[in-house]
């Protein structure tokens, strides 16, 4: 049985054709962009969780200062309130008082200062903690959406697959020249290598070819030149 190249070339055509649109189809599923999208929102989340840290930190840092020489006055204080006790000596006692009065008016304006920090730092830990939760619910979801790309994107993979190996049939069938000839037409012509000449039609270009070059066609070979397009162009097959 002989090979009909003619009807292998068209075969062949179809199969590329049905690869690209499968190729496009992998490329273009909506799962990849929603992905994409979930990982910028990731970071940019991050990047609030990240400044909201450094704010705690820095507050926190700011209100153990305040604590530490609220402590150290509070020491103070006592010692001095000591020295109160142990004397008797009417001026030294006015002179402590007086400076206890002014480190306990520091230690007062410590502690309001010290409420407002408390304060800022609650608000910056619950914020992290909103973010954190946005974190993990944009965590989940990407996962989900990897999940399901796969899956789609699996099928499509193994179409693709199917149809290189029956594309691999085919290409031998036609021959690795006339294959070569035909996929460097088609990579320089929009995936479109081949057409079939039908109703005295390029069914590449689907230019109505003049009446004298549809008969040069048919008066040459399986397999010409569509004289519109320079694409290769099936005369006939041999069903045909
Ligand atoms: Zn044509």
């Amino acid at each position: 049985m002989t090979v009909d190249v003619a009807e292998a070339l068209i075969e062949l055509q179809s199969i590329d054709v049905e690869i690209l649109r499968a190729e496009k189809r992998l490329e273009d599923l909506p799962e990849k962009r929603a992905i994409l999208t979930t990982r910028t929102k990731m970071k940019e989340t991050s990047a609030i969780r990240e400044k909201a840290v450094l704010l705690e930190r820095r507050l926190s840092s700011e209100l153990k200062a305040r604590q530490d020489e609220i402590s150290s006055l509070t020491e103070k204080i006592a010692a001095e309130q000591a020295k109160v006790m142990a004397t008797t000596d009417h001026r030294q006692i006015q002179a402590l008082t007086r400076e206890m009065d002014g480190l306990k008016r520091r230690v007062d304006k410590l502690e309001v200062e010290s409420i407002q920090f408390m304060e800022r730092i609650d608000k910056a830990r619950a914020q992290i903690a909103t973010v954190d939760n946005a974190l993990e619910k944009l965590s989940q979801s990407e996962q989900d959406l990897i999940a399901r790309y796969r899956e789609v994107g699996g099928a499509i993979q193994t179409e693709i697959s199917e149809l290189r190996a029956r594309r691999a049939v085919q290409a031998a069938r036609v021959g690795e020249d006339l294959v070569s000839r035909y996929e460097r037409i088609r990579d320089a012509k929009g995936g479109i290598g081949a057409g079939r000449l039908d109703g005295g039609s390029c069914t590449a270009c689907h230019m109505s070819l003049p009446a004298e070059r549809v008969r040069e066609l048919e008066s040459g070979p399986d397999i010409g030149v569509c004289p519109q397009c320079r694409r290769l162009i099936v005369v006939r097959t041999e069903s045909t």
